[in-house]
């Protein structure tokens, strides 16, 4: 693998000086940053990991970064090509990093006199994983050189009170010693509980602790860890730094790590990067503490300094509940220099990413220390405002304002709020933080994998915890939405409820969960699990039992014309982002839409046009269906037409109906392509209903439904196979389609129907078809003394319609491509049937997602291309779209984009989705093109 370094060109030319001669002989895998200056820059994620990378960033415009070194991703690589080993330069390089680091603190590594570097050993993917990786903090102290540090600093509890926190943490992480399946707790935590009650004969809180206690602590520990893992603890920095590193790359591994990277489809060769850093302390006495923030609030959008803080801590004690740590505008009165500091800070990391950023900082007696800048994650309609806002500031472009957006998080700002009137009459039982917007109301459970039963059975589940940890992800992932007791904004809750999306209540300090019993108590209350709660995440409220939701602002707005909902900064917002949109896009979106009302709804999503109707759907409805069975059932061509002259009418007024909602956008109408026995009832009672109402024996039917049965029918007959056989169902569905659009014309909204013959694999199957077509057209014109402008096309939804496009072109004035139909084809997998063995293919990385959601690319989209290809050198103006419920799905629309087609069609509320992947496919290209 290439190093694209900027670091490496000069060392790759020059010849062994002695400044770039391990970089000469090979590789660089080590990156030093530290005093104004570093190896590396924000640029370099993947080599670096995110952490990495932005730590040389900040180093680079000068804010306060302790010194470190970065250990690269293609360790991780090599690590794992290598039977867990290391490049053989590594060592030399990992020490010079280290010579570099203490020159700059002129502290030195494991020094047993004098103050003593001590560092942290932090991973750091590409994209930051929450929660994923574990970090080492203190590490580099043993017997003798906390002791040094103890009177370099005369601070003999604290120097205790680091060194019992690295081997806990070490001890964890590193050496394994974790809780066992007959235990409730981690042994360390059950160590410290102990102790405190021999002790003080009370859970005393962990600052009461004397550096005696540490001492005796750290004993414990040391002896808890020899006889958990037989050996005793690494008393060698250098075995101790080895040991940290190889924990960090084995973690990219874990299951936790690969539940993450699954959902959010981060591809196992990424690996990991390894930082390893200089220490500087929170945890020094009163003076010192330890935060993090997020330059705006993340979870509304809004323009506020936004995070936690903990006087006198270290590390993960901010997130990890312990102590409810206080909000970070405080600091002004407690310590108003590095408040001051921190606000310039936060100033500059705005200007220079150009975008929200998450923070992580330690004020070590009144000093300010940078550790960590990352975009922000943020909810949908945070990322909304931000967006704007930032326009607004002249920070970004509209463009740029457009990319901001995940398209695949809009559906967060259209999902439903609590009916207002509803919410009214419940009962406020609590109140946390509002981690999570939206409304969610459905039954608690207290753990993950009870959870995730209930919600397989289809029941609505709130997950109701004391707080959440990397383990209750598949809870999390299985939840309408999350309720914590403990925990702030920067919790783990918190924090990937509002990466997925989720409508989460956190530290809802009145909700007192007993885990045994399965019960909540609060205010008063008792709850138990499978009782219904409902959480708004947007203003934190807890209230007991179901409340009805109702649609968000930008429903009712769009789709209810309601004015207030049109007020709302949301709504603007929304359509400003819309607007852009439209003007960036080169891709337009139609719906998929069987009914007025659907149609109407999408035109106000803003869909042009209407992708694909489904005619049978049509069927269903009323009293139809027994003329579609009579139609079915009927032995001879007469009783065939008779039957269908019934449903003729029905059809008409349907499409008519259509026509008027679309107000002069085009339809694409597909003509009749389900297997006939979907419509036949299979029940005997109903057989014999119908058999009552039609006059017929059941024999005839039962016989019919025999005759139809089909082992295959997702091969069998269906699509224009139909119309061929009976090609007077083509007619009816031709001659409904026409005179719905005489009588549109007449009545001034202009119909422009496409039609559209399905699972054609032949020409000649569509030259029967468009015959027949243009006949009835023709037939329709002249009695009607109108023109209509219409069009016939086809669906290319089957490999030999792909592969000989350039012939059915000369037909086909369109192709829509029916990408289920395709993948189901080109895959040989039957979409219905592929549950049993997909997740297994997802979970060996056979496919990387679902394809029956998102386009195979490579497989069913190299299809798509030959059909593109070949239809145009026919037909150079071939109208091309796609009408799969893949049009919905962000990256299968800038695939769309990619290959040129002209729309995508998905269901209505797909509509704002496709429309902003499409604009964001239009963006990125020009960008792109600009950096050329
Ligand atoms: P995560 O990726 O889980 O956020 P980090 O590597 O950022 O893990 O470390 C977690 C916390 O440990 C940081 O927020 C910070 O408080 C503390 N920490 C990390 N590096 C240092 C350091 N060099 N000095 C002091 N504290 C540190
Ligand atoms: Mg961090
Ligand atoms: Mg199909």
């Amino acid at each position: 693998m290439a190093v694209k370094s900027k670091a490496k060109k000069p060392a790759a030319k020059a010849k062994a000086s002695p400044a770039t001669k391990s970089a000469a002989k090979g590789t660089k895998y080590v990156y030093t940053w530290g005093a104004g200056r570093a190896d590396g820059d924000g640029s370099m994620k993947p080599l670096l990991g995110g952490k990495g990378a932005n730590l040389a960033e900040m180093t680079r415009i000068g804010l306060p970064v302790p010194p470190g070194f970065t250990v690269t991703t293609e360790v991780c690589t090599y690590f794992y090509a290598n039977k867990k080993t290391y490049p053989a330069s590594l060592q030399a390089q990992m020490e010079a990093g280290m010579a570099n680091m203490e020159k700059i603190m002129g502290t030195k590594f494991g020094a047993t006199e004098g103050m003593p570097l001590l560092v942290a050993v932090r991973s750091g993917a590409r994209d930051s994983m929450p929660g994923m990786m574990d970090t080492i903090l203190n590490l580099g102290l043993n017997d003798k050189s906390v002791l040094a540090l103890s009177q370099a600093t005369k601070n003999e509890r604290f120097a205790w009170d680091c060194y019992r926190r690295f081997i806990q943490m070490y001890g964890d992480v590193v050496l394994g010693v974790q809780k066992r399946e007959n235990e409730d707790h981690e042994p360390f935590e059950t160590a410290i509980h102990e102790f405190k009650h021999e002790v003080y004969h009370a859970d005393v809180e962990d600052s009461k602790l004397t550096a005696a206690d540490q001492q005796e602590l750290v004993k414990r520990f040391k002896a808890l860890v020899k006889e958990r893992t037989g050996k005793s603890f690494p008393d060698n920095p250098w075995d101790q730094l080895r040991g940290a590193a190889g924990a960090v790359f084995g973690s990219w591994m874990n299951d936790r790590a690969n539940v993450y990277r699954r959902k959010y489809n981060i591809p196992t060769e990424w690996g990991t990067a390894v930082n390893v850093q200089a220490m500087v302390f929170g945890n020094t006495g009163d003076t010192s503490g330890s935060g993090v923030a997020f330059t705006r609030n993340p979870a509304n959008g809004t323009d506020e300094f936004y995070g936690e803080f903990l006087i006198n801590a270290q590390g993960e004690d901010v997130v990890a509940g312990v102590r409810t740590p206080e909000p970070v505008l405080k600091l002004k009165d407690q310590m108003p220099k590095s408040y001051a500091e921190l606000l310039k800070v936060r100033a500059t990391l705005e200007k220079h990413f150009k975008d929200v950023q998450d923070i992580e900082f330690t004020i070590q007696e009144g000093k300010l220390f940078m550790l960590q800048t990352r975009n922000g994650k943020r909810t949908a309609a945070a990322a909304l405002k931000f967006s704007i806002d930032m326009v607004k500031e002249k920070l970004i472009d509209w463009q740029t304002a457009i990319l901001r957006n995940p398209a695949d998080q809009l559906e967060q700002l259209l999902a439903p709020i609590f009916d207002l009137n509803e919410v009214k009459k419940a009962t406020v039982i609590a109140t946390g933080l509002p981690a999570g917007p939206g409304a969610a109301t459905g039954k608690i459970y207290f753990n993950a994998d009870r959870s995730v039963q209930a919600a397989e059975k289809g029941e609505k589940v709130l997950l109701v915890r004391v707080e959440t940890s990397p383990e209750d992800l598949r809870g999390m992932i299985a939840a309408e939405g999350i309720l914590t007791a403990r925990g702030g904004v920067s919790s783990h809750a918190a924090l990937v409820a509002r990466q997925m999306g989720k409508v989460c209540v956190c530290g809802a300090a009145a909700v007192h969960i007993d885990y045994e019993a399965k019960t909540a108590t609060i205010a008063g209350q008792t709850f138990k699990e499978g009782d219904f709660l409902s959480i708004d995440g947007t203003s934190g409220t807890v209230y007991a039992g179901q409340i009805k939701t109702a649609p968000s602002e930008i429903i009712a707005g769009l789709l209810h014309g309601d004015k207030a909902a049109q007020a709302t900064e949301k709504f603007k917002n929304y359509a400003q982002l819309m607007k852009w949109c439209s003007q960036a896009t080169k891709l337009s979106v139609r719906t998929n839409a069987d009914t007025p009302e659907q149609t109407q709804n999408a035109i106000a999503f803003g869909a042009v046009g209407i992708g694909l109707t489904r005619t049978e759907h049509m069927f269903f409805e009323g009293d139809r269906i027994d003329a579609m069975r009579e139609m079915i059932l009927a032995d001879s061509l007469e009783a065939r037409q008779t039957a269908l002259a019934k449903l003729l009418p029905y059809q008409r007024d349907d499409f008519f109906g259509i026509f008027k909602a679309l107000k002069g956008f085009p339809a694409t109408i597909r003509f009749l392509d389900p297997p006939l026995h979907e419509f036949l009832p299979h029940a005997k009672e109903q057989q014999a209903d119908l058999a009552r109402k039609l006059g017929i024996p059941v024999e005839k039917i039962m016989s019919r439904v025999h005759e139809l049965h089909e082992f295959n029918p997702m091969l069998g007959f269906r699509g224009c196979r139909l119309g061929i056989r009976y090609p007077e169902i083509t007619a009816m569905q031709a001659r409904a389609v026409f005179e719905a659009a005489a009588d549109a014309n007449k009545q001034g909204f202009k119909a422009k129907p496409e039609i559209m013959i399905p699972l054609v694999g032949f020409k000649k199957e569509l030259d029967l078809q468009v015959e027949l077509v243009h006949s009835v057209a023709k037939a329709v014109q002249a009695e009607k003394k109108t023109k209509i402008a219409y069009s016939v096309g086809t669906m290319i939804e089957i490999p030999r319609g792909a592969l000989t496009a350039d012939e059915i072109a000369e037909t086909a004035e369109f192709f829509s491509f029916g990408t289920n139909d395709l993948t189901q084809t080109c895959l040989g997998m039957s979409r219905d049937d592929s549950g049993s063995f997909l997740p297994a293919y997802a979970e060996s990385e056979i496919v990387k997602k679902n394809p029956f959601a998102s386009i195979d690319q490579t497989g069913v989209g190299q299809l798509m291309q030959i059909a593109i290809t070949k239809g145009r050198s026919k037909r150079p103006d071939i109208k091309l779209g796609i009408c799969g419920e893949h049009g919905g799905d962000p990256d299968s629309v800038k695939f769309c984009h990619k290959i040129g087609l002209s729309y995508v069609s998905c269901s209505p509320y797909r509509v704002p989705v496709a429309r902003l992947a499409a604009a964001q496919a239009a963006v990125s290209d020009l960008m792109a093109a600009k950096k050329k």
